[in-house]
């Protein structure tokens, strides 16, 4: 029932169609010296996708308060000419859009200054200790974010939104974590949410009193010795008094050690804390969010009594028309919370995409042309690579049968689904199945491609080669003994169960670590999660079905997962109980488990029942040597061009390229 999400609404003076928003998000095109034409066709793409109100990523408020290089500054010539292209297109195309107001206080990283924050307090998130604000300079602090909405009104934007949660400025002043001032700014909660309040009535002054004003604040810090419940209450009414509009609110900082918007995170975990704001709220609209994954969530969350409206980023990054293909009741690219392609990107300073959706953040230049001759083109291989390449050939007008080996479509994401936190990878594979479905790719399934195949391969007029991977063996004694599995036969059903070790430290081994450990687990699990991280009492559930030891010829665990999700994911294992040794070098495996030498070089015995090999994958270039020997025109993408580092963000974005290189 998507009544509630299209039923319309009001922040201040602005009509919004539904009750969706586009939150922020920073995606690395903002400094992008193009005049603003990638960002305009970002935005404009998801407003044609039926976006509502949209939240620009933000804009810094001064120099000393940038995210990083790709920010932009208000008060800069050039980025007003892009923000103003964006206002426009945005308009013309029927959107609504407002600017986020920024300033990363100690999150900072700006080129060539010490960040600054309301005291010196280090921050781990940014590996720096800022420098404290004197008085003056928090007054002066207070006027950027002013002029920053002025700033905004001139270039035509429909609303402002203060960025005062998740660790930034704003949240900073209020923490007494991060807060040690003893004078007006700071000494007890009144004081420390003085410098928000100060900031939304001097936003307030500068745009007049019916420009709409969007403050978005943490409900819920997730620090430890954060701010209390109590002061965020009445740091809320504050708000209210100081001319807020709209209390959009936030869950917590960067550098919490709770997750907030990876996939362990069950999806609308996070609602109750905004909605039990409602009180302090005064009748304003209360805006939630935070790991809401799909507009049927927002339905339910909005047939609620105390959320107004449902703030939505990634999931308009996976599908531009996230709203209209809801609406339509087509089928929709669900994100994952992966992060891989956007927060973990962001946070290195590089442009934002998505995994599912490699399209999004290249608008410009990257939409579906057709060709003046239609090809017929064979994709070999239906996991992330083939099924966005058979996709996107068929959106381009080709004629697209596609060959799998197995009983079913997903590749790799077959087993990733078996995984915590990653059940809705499912959702992915069923999206590319319908709309192959939709767009009349041929699927062929159980169907490898062989010797005999020549004849077939050369029918058609291009072939991309998906084939993928096969998982890397290990030449030591007794790799071959009946208690050793393949990492593709330790996902099938009832193998990890007993003493389980693991070989192989990258992302893989930590899957089937979190999978033996845990069992395979609901996503939806509110309680348990809530009580696992402390948010309220109550015994923890075990379930776990294995004693998993992890052995790494090397010495960083996960090394090639995301910022964001590293920490979340190692801190699951701890909580599991995973033993991992590092530094280990193989030299044995038996019926009783793996020999090896430990890093002090001792030799030791693993007792093991279960021995996974987990230690990396090779290109399976079977399928490309009888395309080459066919002499058909073809490609290759995902494993079957490079093993080498793959991972789905690169399959999609090869399987993308490929079809768009046809
Ligand atoms: Fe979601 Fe992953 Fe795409 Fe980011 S990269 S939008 S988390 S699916």
């Amino acid at each position: 029932d998507l009544r509630h999400v299209f039923a319309g609404g009001r922040i201040g003076r602005l009509a919004l169609p539904h009750r969706v928003i586009m939150g922020a998000m920073h995606l690395g095109l903002e400094t992008r010296d193009d005049g603003g034409a990638a960002l305009a066709a970002f935005y404009t793409e998801r407003v044609r996708g039926g976006a509502g109100l949209m939240v620009t990523g933000g804009a810094a408020v001064s120099a000393v308060g940038v995210g990083g290089p790709t920010y932009g500054v208000l008060g800069e010539a050039g980025f007003h000419a892009r923000l103003s292209r964006v206002v426009k297109e945005v308009h013309d195309a029927g959107g609504l859009i407002a600017l986020q107001l920024f300033h990363a206080g100690r999150y900072a990283v700006p080129a060539g200054l010490r960040p600054v924050a309301p005291s010196a307090v280090y921050s781990r998130f940014s590996r720096c200790e800022p420098l404290a604000l004197t008085e003056a300079q928090v007054r002066a602090s207070v006027d950027e974010f002013a002029r920053g909405a002025a700033h905004a009104r001139e270039l035509g934007f429909d609303a402002v939104e203060i960025m005062g949660s998740e660790g930034y400025l704003i949240d900073q002043f209020l923490s007494p974590k991060t807060n040690l001032r003893d004078d007006e700014w700071g000494g007890d909660a009144e004081r420390r949410g003085r410098f928000g309040a100060e900031v939304t009535r001097a936003v307030r002054e500068a745009v007049g009193p019916s420009f709409p004003i969007i403050v978005r604040f943490s409900g819920l810090d997730l620090m430890d010795g954060g701010t209390r419940p109590a002061n965020v209450f009445s740091f809320t009414r504050a708000l209210v008094a100081a001319g807020a509009d709209a209390l959009n609110v936030g869950i917590g900082w960067h550098e919490s050690p709770v997750p907030s918007v990876q996939a362990i995170v069950p999806p609308g975990l996070w609602i109750p804390f905004a909605a039990r704001l409602k009180a302090a709220a005064g009748g304003l609209p209360v805006i939630a969010g935070n790991r809401v994954d799909r507009v049927e969530l927002a339905a339910s969350i909005l047939a609620g009594p105390s959320v107004d409206f449902v703030s939505m980023a990634r999931p308009f990054l996976a599908d531009a028309k996230l709203i209209d293909n809801t609406l339509r009741g087509r089928p929709v690219n669900i994100c994952v919370a992966c992060n891989q392609a956007c927060i973990d990107r962001s946070l290195d300073h590089r442009d934002v995409s998505c995994m599912v959706n490699p399209r999004a953040g290249r608008e410009l230049g990257t939409a579906p042309v057709r060709p003046v001759r239609s090809l017929r083109v064979a994709i070999i291989g239906g996991g992330p690579a083939g099924l966005q390449a058979a996709r996107q050939a068929a959106l381009l007008g080709h004629s697209v049968e596609l060959y799998e080996a197995l009983d079913g479509l997903g590749g790799q994401f077959r087993m990733a689904c078996k995984v915590p936190g990653k059940s809705n990878y499912r959702d992915t594979i069923g999206y590319f199945t319908a709309e192959l479905a939709r767009l009349g790719v041929r699927v062929h399934l159980n169907r490898a491609i062989g010797e005999n195949d020549l004849g077939l391969l050369r029918s058609y007029d291009r072939v991309i080669v998906a084939s993928g991977v096969r998982p890397h063996t290990l030449s030591i004694p007794g790799a071959g003994l009946p208690n050793v599995f393949s990492y593709p036969e330790a996902f099938g059903d009832g193998v990890l169960k007993g003493r389980v070790v693991i070989i192989g430290g990258g992302g893989i081994a930590i899957d089937l670590a979190h999978l033996a450990g845990r069992g395979e687990s609901p996503l939806n699990d509110h309680e348990r999660f809530r009580r696992e991280h402390g948010l309220e009492p109550g015994p923890v559930l075990v379930t776990a079905n294995a004693e998993v030891t992890i052995l790494q010829r090397g010495s960083r665990l996960a090394g090639r997962t995301g910022k964001s999700t590293r920490w979340a994911v190692l801190a699951e294992l701890r909580r599991q109980g995973t033993r991992v040794l590092q530094g280990v070098t193989y030299r044995q495996i038996t019926p009783d488990g793996v020999h090896i030498t430990d890093a002090a070089g001792a030799d030791r015995l693993i007792e093991a029942h279960v021995v996974v090999i987990a230690a990396g994958q090779v290109a399976d270039k079977a399928v490309p040597a009888l395309a080459e020997r066919a002499g058909v025109r073809y490609q290759t993408a995902g494993g079957a061009r490079d093993a080498d580092g793959l991972d789905a963000v690169r399959a999609f974005a090869e399987g993308f390229a490929a079809a768009a290189g046809l």
